[in-house]
């Protein structure tokens, strides 16, 4: 287990918590309960886990801090997850997927020799909250109203859904850019820096980012949103479906390019994915889990009267059925990236693939 040790003490979380008073404490408890959630299992967590603040986001008297937390292989050659909730406050479920997710991975951690000797082999790498200002103010975008989804420095190369695509009208509208020569929000950033230490150099590395609030079916959306061509890579995630459909028939993602829905600027995915490709032999896949959302409408409309209703499960059956669907998914990846030589389609099998993926997702596009 000698790969397996902490890089930073994790004791410095409960020193966080300390230093706020109890006025912030009771604030954090009604308005950002994931946090007090995260700190908790953050505190607890065995000495295999490392745990360090990337950044802290400034609202009012509050320094809301960006957590990050580190399990499994150190080596620089293991394959990475990065798992990344909370990019938009208003859907609240996607980091309490990736907490629940790390919750049951904390309590595993404690007795199940068969998930050490997987995190030998791959490193998981978690920020569960990465706008905590925007999920403290209960909204999409962050403090400064920028949604940190249309953010990044790229251009729909087509035109893109109005005001949806992301528009730099103004922060008082939704899907704002934000200013892109002030360069990327803080959040962004703080991630930015977490994917350029972490991901160039691998072998292969997969993002798993956790949305809802968009159609009938939990889909997973991968590049492009900023171009309706297939990416490079495309054999990958072709390959990547057809395992995870054969090993669960019984689950229904549906996988498709974001672009099949509609061309965005400024897609944090396609960002990372063309930086961290370009300089890189190896493999990076940035997902998307969109969690369909209108089924939780459709079953309860009366949810549509309350904001949070459009992108959270808000009966406790339904959440908790949420909450460990996906945990399947997540397990899956972590396999499938620690054994990721035995599926990832070498020279020859790749042609094929990418044939099989355009005719699968490309074919009716312009
Ligand atoms: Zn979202």
């Amino acid at each position: 287990m000698t790969e397996l040790r902490a890089i930073t003490p994790h004791a410095a979380i409960p020193a966080e918590q300390a230093t706020r008073d109890s006025r912030q404490r009771r604030l954090l408890r009604l308005f950002l309960p994931e946090m007090i959630q995260l700190e908790r299992l953050l505190a607890e967590a065995p000495d295999l886990i490392s745990t360090s603040v990337v950044d802290r986001v400034g609202l009012k008297d509050l320094a809301l801090p960006i957590y990050r937390a580190d399990l499994g292989s150190d080596r620089p050659d293991a394959p990475v997850i990065l798992l990344v909730g909370g990019v938009h406050g208003l859907e609240r479920i996607g980091s309490q997927v990736v907490l629940a997710w790390l919750g049951s991975a904390l309590a595993r951690l404690r007795w199940d020799d068969s998930f050490r000797q997987l995190l030998e082999r791959v490193r998981i790498t978690v920020l569960p909250i990465l706008n905590p200002g925007g999920m403290y103010l209960n909204q999409r975008s962050n403090p400064n109203g920028v949604d940190l989804m249309r953010n990044a420095p790229i251009t729909a190369q087509d035109r893109s859904a109005f005001l949806l695509g992301g528009q730099r009208l103004s922060p008082r509208l939704p899907w704002y850019t934000g200013d892109p020569e002030q360069g990327m929000e803080a959040e962004n950033q703080a991630l930015e820096s977490v994917i350029r230490e972490l991901l160039p150099g691998r072998p292969f590395s997969l993002a798993l980012d956790c949305h809802s609030g968009f159609g009938w079916q939990d889909q997973i959306w991968f590049p492009y949103a900023y171009r309706r061509r297939p990416m490079r890579r495309i054999a990958s995630v072709m390959a990547l479906k057809l395992i995870w459909e054969q090993a669960y028939p019984n689950h229904d993602y549906q996988f498709e390019p974001q672009s099949r829905h509609y061309l965005t600027h400024g897609d944090l995915w396609d960002y990372f994915y063309k930086q961290i490709n370009r300089d890189n032999a190896g493999v990076f896949l940035p997902l998307t889990l969109e969690m369909g959302s209108w089924r939780w409408i459709r079953k309860r409309p009366r949810q549509l009267l309350r904001l949070q209703g459009f992108f959270n499960p808000l009966v406790p059956h339904r959440h908790k059925r949420v909450l460990r669907t996906h945990l399947t998914w997540i397990d899956f990846l972590m396999h499938a990236a620690a054994s990721h030589e035995n599926w990832l389609p070498a020279r020859e099998e790749e042609s094929m693939l990418r044939e099989a993926a355009i005719m699968h997702w490309y074919r009716d596009q312009p």
